[in-house]
């Protein structure tokens, strides 16, 4: 068992159920500077690194439309992440927190959000702010920030499509 995997004092890891594959599609790559957990910061910071969301074939013309907005959410997947504890001590303190009460990458299904700032978009590339995870994170969607995607905002732009 790698120093990775080991138990801290008080966590709870289960037996993993069998993998059902939700049919989860990798989007893209994301590029940021960090490369160790232990780099990484715990949330993204809107004044931190320019990081390069790369989007793969068949997806680019999905990006149209996007530069409309300045905050995007980006979803991905923490993918090395183990996802067997219910229990964790984030603090390395032997108190324990539920799983589901934590924005810990460690969890059943290790999807991570950030709220970003849009810096640009290079062909194929999204360049943003605001994200805190390690280089080659696989990505799995990117939407407009529920905030701006409000009904009103979408009327005035003559959007048909109800959220
Ligand atoms: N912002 C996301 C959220 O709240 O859903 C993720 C927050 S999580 C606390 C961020 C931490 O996850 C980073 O500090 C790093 O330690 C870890 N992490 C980042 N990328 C990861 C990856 N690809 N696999 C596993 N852990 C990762």
């Amino acid at each position: 068992m790698s120093a990775e995997n080991n138990l801290r004092d008080g966590e709870l890891a289960v037996e993993m159920p069998a993998v059902r594959d939700a049919g989860l599609i990798f989007i893209g790559r994301i590029r940021t500077p960090w490369i160790s957990r232990e780099d990484a910061p715990r949330q993204g910071r809107h004044d931190g690194p320019v990081c390069r969301l790369e989007i793969f074939d068949p997806w680019v013309p999905a990006l149209q439309g996007v530069d409309f907005y300045s905050n995007l959410e980006v979803i991905y997947w923490l993918h090395r992440s183990r996802r067997d504890l219910v229990l964790q001590s984030p603090k390395k303190n032997g108190s324990t927190r539920g799983t589901f009460s934590l924005r810990s990458p460690v969890r059943p299904n290790p999807i991570g959000t950030s709220i970003v700032r849009l810096v640009g978009i290079e062909g194929a590339t999204v360049l943003v702010r605001g994200l805190d995870c390690l280089d080659e994170t696989p990505l799995l969607d990117l939407k407009p920030d529920r905030c701006e995607f409000s009904p009103l905002a979408a009327q005035k732009r003559g959007d048909v499509e109800a959220e």
